[in-house]
Parts: C-alpha cells; structure tokens; sequence
C-alpha cells in the first residue's frame, strides 16, 4: 500500500511559522512526544482493565533513544498503536488542527507570545520544531489490522506506506534539522527529560535508566505516607534546601481535581525568599513553574507541587485570571493553608510558636493581601514580646487591658523595630510597666498597619516615638522639682547648646532615674519616611524633609538641676555634653559631632 496526499486544506505552510514562532521554547517538543506515548499505553491498560483488549499488556513502557550518526531520536512505546486509518484521522486532521488553531491563535495574540509557547501544548507536530522529516511506523492493538507508516517532510505533503512492526505500539521517529544539533546530545535530551517527565505515570526509558518516578508521592493517599516520606520527596524535589517546617496535601476531585503537595520551607531570612518554586503538572506531565495567577501570590512562598488537569493550558495570562477554575483553586488552596495552620497551632501551640520566625512571613504576608485569610488567621496570628512571650492577638489585647498604665479609652500598643538599638526605650517603657512587641521584620512595617485598621481602639507606637514621652509625662505624678522660670532658663540653655532648628526641645518632668536627655522622631514623620522609602504613600515632598527630633529634658534628673547652677559658658558645654550622650545612645552621633564629643569629654575629665 501506497498512499500520498496532502494535509494543508486551505492554509499555506504552517511549519515554519512553528519552527519561527517557537524558537525560545524547542525543547517541548520531547514533552509533547512522550506524553502522547504515555497516553497511548493509559489508553491499552483502561481498554485491558474493561475487557476490550484481552491480549497481553506485557510492562508498559516508554523509551526514548538518540542516534548521533544517524541524526534520529526515536519516541517508542507499547500503547494503543495506530491503524492507517487512524494516522489519517489523529495525526493529519486532529493533530493538524490543534498545530493550526495553535498558529491562528498566535498570529492574533501579540502580545503573550512567551505566555502561549510555554503553555500551549502543541502536541504531535512541535516534533518539526527539531525534526525535518518525521516517520511515525506503528501496528494497533486491534487484531487484524497491519502496521503502517507515515511520513513527513516538514513540507505539506505526507505518505502512508505499508510497514513492518513486530509489536503493538508506536515508534515516532525524528530526523533531527541541521540547526538542532543540540538535541542529538544524549545529555541535553537528558536534562528536558528530567524536567517534564519526571513524574510521568509509566516508565520512560533513556540509555537503559528509568528517569522518572511514576508514582510520586501526591499521587498516593496522604494515608499510606509517613512523615519521612514528605521529607525525602522534598529532598527530590529540592536537593539543596533545608528539611520543610511542615506540609499539606491537596486532594479534591469536586468541583474541580487537583492533587498536590505543598511545603513550608525554612527561610533563613527574608531576603532570601524565593519564588516560583511551586511546580505546577497536569496529569503528572510538568508544564510549568511559574505559576502566578494559579497560585495566591503569597501563597508563592510555598514549594511544591500542584497538579490539575482543569488548570486551562492552552490559555493566556488574562484569560487564566478570569478562568473560574483557576480561582475556585485559589480559594481552596487559601483555605487549605489557613485551616493547617489552625490545626498545627490547636494541636501543638508550643510546636507552633517554635517556627513562628519561619512561617510569620506566609501568615502576615496573607493577611494583608486576602480577607479570608485574615479571618482565619487572625485566631492564630502570633505577637512576640521583647520578653520573648507569645500572644495571639486578642490575648495580647487582653493582657495589654489587665496590665494598663494608662487609662485612655485607646489602647497603645509599644513595639520596637530593634530591640537592640532602641534598647533604652525598651527598658524605659519596661520600667513604667509597658509591654514591648518585637515587630523588626521588612514584613512588619505593613503588617503594623493592618493591625491599626483592624483592631478597634488600638494604636501602635515605636517605642522611641514621642508619645512615649507624653505616655511617661502622664503616668508619672511626680511634680516637677524645677518651677517655671527654671524650666524656661534650662529650655534656652539646651536650645543654644544643641543650636539645631531641627531639635525640638522641651523640659519635662520625668522619673529621676531616667536619661536626663531623650531623643524621639515622632511616629507619623517617621512612617511618613518610611513609606516614601519603599515608594508608596505618594507623599513624595517628604523625602526632601530633614527629620525633626524631639529633645526632652528630664526636669527632675538632677544632672539638669546641677546645670543650671554652673557658671557661664560651662553651662552648655555641660548641657550639650548630656546630649550628645543621648545621641550616642542613638547611635545618632557621627563624624565631627563625635570627634568635638570626645574632645570635650577629655576636657572635662581633665578639668580641677
Ligand atoms: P493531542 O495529544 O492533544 O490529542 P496530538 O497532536 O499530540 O494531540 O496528537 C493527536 C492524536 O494522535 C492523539 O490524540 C492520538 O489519538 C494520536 N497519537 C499521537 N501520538 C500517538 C501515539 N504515540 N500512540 C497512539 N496514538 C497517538
């Protein structure tokens, strides 16, 4: 049997718009020749398992070889096989339509291209994205019918001819083009093997290794798996990172299927969070790892595995994010995280706040970009002391109202941003009874923010903000031990000492024991700076604007009552002796202002 014809109907060439089109991406050609192969030997196990094949199956199994000499790579398997017939039907129209509507699709959409080629499966004729003739020999299942060959010069034209095959299945074989060396090195084909087949469901062979693992751990019942096994998989999957905090596995089949397994990793720090390490398969085939839009973006910092054959494909960017699958799997995956943290944090709290550092990123970072998952979270969404003790945040709320110092109506809750440079706040306010939060990560700053809006009658404070100073002028009774002239004289004493527009100075009567000079930047300026620095807030004639200080002289210390009672100009060289202390204190003091310091310093020191 001979029989020539011709698949174009009524469209000029369309394999070189592929091959042009598909430039960046080639290498898919591999995952598409092996998933059909794969597909043909699922199809000949299900007609088994129903009784409509009644033969052997024998090990079903996929193999791919390369022949450098012969410039050929060879995708075989013992599936369903072909028919004549049926080349015509599936590879000359089907598979032509798929490559055709491809190509339409592509001309019109301009604007996604990389989007399209790396999620459209172009199926059987991405094969001429590498190959300039391709010859498909195979015999069906079906008792009675003859092997056959199809033949393909990459022009329109094709032949089927009559064939020997000994087995039932498919040979597809590539004549690799002069410009697609590359992928007649055993290695390179290696390596695209390794990255979309490695979870394939059937054995795929190259050089005589099995290169995947047909039944990776999402694919099996959480039940049967042990916590070693998460973790091994894990290390499968990421060879070089840290034993995973703790995971979930994802199984729904309504209304929509997805199975998967996803990680909380270790993050040694913030910096190093990394992205797009979720893998995202479809039927075990690997089709991407970028999976922004599937994923809830914060939900990003997770690794591991999704797959879903109702994740659209064949679609661009825009039209995932509309696709109601595709958010219906945001909405689950949401859940699902949030309600294994409720559980870890029920089951096991002193577990839970043990890798607190580790997932308070996933937690705040979800709390402020969904609702749902605040409400969820907000349960167990934990606040740390500087005494290192745990809160949630209605128990933090609670232990701040038991434990008042003021009686305002508002509750301030103190944090620091740095427990070790705002150290002599810390212990101020830890002095006066106040608690002090540890909110010192780059999350923090937004997560504050949250919390403001959130929580009703509370107020958050830097600890080195200037209410802290009037908290302290509130709580403390004490009269001042200066009057009101001596105030006055001691104000105009620091002011010429400090000489600086930008310090605010102010005497006030505080506790002895406190620093006789407190330096703080008011909260709103100093968020206000904060926001113009990572870019939002709008406020952009913020940025120009020096910082201005508020100096609080402590009345009652007595090294302020000692200045006054100095003779002339020693007065405020004392005075900005007590301040550049506070400045240091700050690590505020620099340059020539530290240089001049020490020299006073040893001035004094030296003096009778
Ligand atoms: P798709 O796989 O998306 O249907 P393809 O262009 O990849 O599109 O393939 C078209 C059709 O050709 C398949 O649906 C299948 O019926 C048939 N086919 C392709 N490869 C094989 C194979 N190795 N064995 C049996 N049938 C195959």
């Amino acid at each position: 049997m001979e029989e020539r014809g011709n698949i174009s109907i009524h469209t000029e060439n369309i394999f070189p718009i592929i091959k042009k089109f598909l430039y960046s991406d080639h290498e898919i050609f591999l995952r598409e020749l092996v998933s059909n192969a794969v597909d043909a030997t699922q199809k000949i196990k299900r007609l088994s398992a129903i009784g409509e094949y009644t033969g052997d199956l024998g090990e079903l199994k996929v193999k791919v070889a390369v022949d450098k000499e012969a410039r050929t790579i060879t995708i075989s398997d013992n599936g369903i096989g072909m028919t004549a017939e049926e080349i015509k039907k599936y590879i000359n129209q089907i598979a032509f339509s798929g490559a055709t509507e491809f190509v339409e699709r592509y001309k019109e959409n301009t604007t996604d291209k990389n989007e399209i080629i790396g999620q459209f499966g172009l199926g059987f004729y991405s094969a001429f994205m590498v190959a300039e003739h391709v010859d498909i020999i195979t015999k069906s299942y079906q008792e009675g019918t003859e092997p056959a060959k199809w033949t393909c010069d990459g022009s329109t034209e094709f032949a089927i001819l009559d064939a020997e095959k000994e087995g039932r299945g498919t040979d597809v074989v590539l004549h690799v083009a002069q410009d697609s060396d590359e992928f007649l090195e055993a290695p390179r084909l290696r390596t695209i093997l390794e990255k979309y087949c490695k979870f394939l469901p059937v054995a795929i062979e190259f050089e005589g290794d099995v290169i995947n693992n047909p039944t990776p751990l999402w694919a099996k019942q959480p039940s049967e798996l042990t916590d070693e096994d998460y973790k091994e998989f894990y290390k499968e999957l990421y060879p070089f990172s840290e034993p995973p905090l703790f995971w979930i596995h994802l199984n729904v089949d309504y209304p929509f299927n997805l199975t998967g397994i996803l990680y909380f990793p270790k993050i040694k720090n913030e910096f190093e969070l990394q992205r797009n390490k979720i893998q995202l398969y479809s039927r075990q085939v690997f089709i991407t790892d970028e999976v922004k839009d599937v994923v809830p973006e914060f939900l990003m910092l997770l690794h591991g595995i999704i797959d879903s054959p109702d994740i659209p494909l064949n679609v661009s960017r825009s039209f995932l994010q509309a696709d109601s699958n595709v958010k219906k799997i945001n909405t689950y995956i949401t859940k699902k995280v949030a309600d294994k943290l409720n559980e870890i944090y029920k089951k096991d709290r002193p577990a839970f706040e043990k890798s607190w550092e580790d997932i308070s990123v996933f937690v705040k970072y979800g709390m402020l970009s969904d609702d749902k998952f605040y409400d969820k979270a907000k349960d167990f969404v934990l606040l740390q002391s500087t005494e290192g003790k745990f809160y949630t945040l209605d128990e933090y709320k609670a232990f701040v109202q038991a434990n008042q110092v003021d009686k305002n109506e508002q509750q301030v809750l103190l944090y620091t941003t740095d427990a070790e440079k705002q150290y002599a706040y810390v212990e101020a306010a830890k002095n006066r009874g106040y608690d002090v939060l540890k909110l010192d990560t780059m999350i923090d700053s937004h997560f504050i923010g949250l919390l403001e809006q959130k929580l009703e009658k509370t107020t958050l404070k830097r600890v080195d903000s200037d209410t802290v100073d009037k908290l302290i002028e509130k709580d403390e009774t004490k009269e001042s031990v200066l009057n009101d002239t001596e105030k006055e004289d001691l104000k105009k004493v620091y002011e010429q000492a400090i000489n600086n527009q930008h310090m605010q100075v102010e005497v006030a009567p505080m506790s002895p024991d406190d620093a006789p000079v407190i330096i703080t930047l008011p909260e709103f300026m100093r968020r206000m700076k904060d926001m113009n620095r990572s870019g939002g807030g709008g406020m952009m004639f913020m940025g120009d604007m020096p910082d201005t200080y508020n100096v609080t002289i402590n009345a009652n210390h007595s090294l302020n009552q000692r200045i006054l009672k100095v003779e002339g100009d020693s007065k405020e060289s004392v005075a900005r002796q007590a301040f550049d202390l506070a400045l240091l204190s700050q690590n505020m003091l620099s340059g020539a202002a530290l240089t001049a310091f020490v020299k006073r310093s040893v001035d004094l020191l030296g003096k009778e």
